[in-house]
């Protein structure tokens, strides 16, 4: 599903090589797990893979599509119906109720309201918080939250998950409810790219690969 070939991230600005050589194959139903130190290229790796970035050389393949030299304008059109972004300040629209929070996506994609709604509410139910549909994300705790914005992430069906220190802010008991529902995704065939510092969070992956320098190398399971 997505191949990374010698991928090389290099910031005009600073002259940094965030990325060097990175080369990763991840399949279908993957779930795979990324930690590194700060400053190690985790954020990089994770912007070129979410389509927010483009490599300065390298082919990164999705679905056999090349989106390596994509433009701006067709990496983001590209972006909000293949990606499914999960982050750890959930990113939440304050003014819009949990419901309406997962169904926006869905609006970016031209779907009817009454469908986006009705797909929105099965979501939410799937995450366990059909009873919150109604509330604003103030009104709901950083774990249920961080479930919203999971529903959200699958709304518009993408083709990978992508969640970037997804349960840093959360106490352990939301931490082990999230990490409990990318196990319930992972079981459900989802792509999962799980990028952490915590490496409880990430020996829950089925692969694990770390970054130092800007250099992968995985992890034997
Ligand atoms: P991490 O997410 O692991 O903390 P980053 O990918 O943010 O690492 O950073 C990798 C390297 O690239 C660092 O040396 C950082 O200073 C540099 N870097 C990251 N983003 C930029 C940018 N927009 N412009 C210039 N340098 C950057």
């Amino acid at each position: 599903m997505i191949t990374l070939e010698n991928i090389c991230k290099i910031y005009d600005r600073n002259c940094v090589e965030a990325l060097r050589n990175v080369s990763l194959a991840v399949a279908g139903g993957d779930y795979l797990s990324v930690t590194g130190a700060s400053g190690s290229g985790k954020s990089t790796l994770m912007h070129i893979l979410g389509l927010l970035d483009a490599p300065t050389s390298g082919r990164y393949l999705l679905d056999g599509q090349d989106v390596s030299a994509l433009t701006s304008d067709e990496r983001a059109a590209l972006r909000g119906q293949a990606i499914g972004f999960i982050f750890q300040s959930f990113r939440l629209l304050q003014d819009l109720s949990a419901l309406e929070n997962v169904a926006l996506p869905l609006a970016f994609q031209g779907v009817p309201e009454r469908e986006r709604l009705a797909r929105a509410r099965r979501l939410l139910d799937a995450v366990g918080l059909a009873d919150r549909a109604p509330h604003r994300p103030r009104e709901l705790s950083g774990g249920q939250q961080q479930r919203v914005a999971i529903a959200r992430a699958l709304a518009a069906g993408p083709r990978v998950l992508l969640a970037d220190e997804p349960t840093a802010g959360l106490d352990p008991a939301a931490c082990r409810d999230t990490l409990a529902l990318f196990d319930r995704l992972h079981a459900d065939g989802h792509t999962i790219i799980l990028i952490t510092h915590d490496p409880a969070a990430a020996a829950r992956a089925a692969r694990r690969v770390t970054i130092h320098a800007g250099q992968l190398k995985e992890e034997p399971h």
